[in-house]
């Protein structure tokens, strides 16, 4: 005997409008993850080092580096600057298919939320750590800060590095560094470039911030505070004459018709401001629980 279909016969039997055309109403437009305009405010491609362009919006940065051998793009924005970033890309005389490698700060939308659309178009490989390829994978969702608020198109993975890896595409070569707090898989990037005709160390080091944290007895970050230090730590002692950071103004900078560092900040700078903010934050909420 057919289960299957008994059942079903069963199911019209008593909805007889189940398979009849009805009017139903349109679906809802889904909520967007809404941010500010300077994030989405697209800007020409502009350089900050002989190879290394700032091709994203005036608030996100996306990095282009130009190599020899293909090209690498740190960060890829919201979702919505996929279309941007290509244009901008072939704006620097660099095929989509010459994208090799896409490497990125943390997996959180405004960051990576084009990069399934990136990856489906050049072919690019994404490299990440363990941590955020899980994030990624399943497109920002069950995050422990936000829920499922902030969500963007699944990515997945090609390469998984270990703290301290080389990534090497002909003369581009990064060193990852992980920086745990802001995400469990946050990154920052080192690498080599010119300025000005002098070699300079480039550091482009993820967000320290806590936004709407719980820091203190985080049932799904025990350790979140913890890993705020280490991360501050090795922050302060990285290569770093020219800091840039996945929020322009975290790190002085301006993007607008062409890319300028309005106040210097140090690595050193910037690690120690995000941690007396920190400590603010974890006076407030002692304050707050007593
Ligand atoms: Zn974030």
């Amino acid at each position: 005997m057919n289960i299957r279909i008994k059942s079903a016969a069963i199911l019209m039997a008593v909805y007889p409008s189940f398979l009849a055309a009805e009017n139903f109403a349109v679906l809802p437009q889904l909520e967007t993850y809404k941010v500010p305009e300077s994030w989405r405010q697209p800007v020409a491609p502009l350089k900050i080092a002989d190879n290394t362009w700032q091709i994203g919006t005036q608030g996100i940065t996306s990095l282009l580096l130009k190599g020899k051998e293909g090209s690498i793009l740190i960060d890829g924005g919201m979702e919505q600057t996929a279309e941007h970033l290509l244009e901008n890309i072939r704006r620097l005389g660099v095929a989509p298919t010459d994208l090799k490698l896409i490497l990125h700060s943390q997996a959180h939308a405004d960051h990576i939320g084009s990069l399934a659309k990136l990856k489906r178009v050049t072919g690019a490989q994404v490299v990440t750590n363990a941590e955020s390829a899980v994030l990624m994978a399943r497109g920002g969702a069950n995050d422990i800060h936000f829920d499922d608020e902030i969500l963007y198109p699944p990515i997945k993975a090609d390469r998984i590095l270990h703290d301290g890896e080389q990534v090497v595409l002909g003369d581009l070569r990064l060193r990852v560094h992980f920086i745990p707090g802001h995400t469990p898989g946050s990154m920052a990037w080192t690498w080599e470039d010119k300025v000005d005709g002098k070699t300079a160390d480039i550091a482009y080091v993820d967000s320290l911030t806590a936004p709407g944290y719980q820091l203190i007895d985080n049932r799904r970050y025990p350790n979140i505070v913890e890993d705020f230090r280490t991360s501050f730590a090795r922050v302060q002692d990285f290569p770093c004459d020219l800091l840039l950071t996945p929020h322009a103004p975290a790190s002085g900078w301006e993007f607008k018709n062409i890319a300028i560092q309005k106040k210097t900040v140090s690595c050193r700078q910037y690690a120690q401001k995000a941690e007396a903010k920190l400590n603010k934050k974890l006076e407030a909420e002692r304050d707050t629980a007593n």
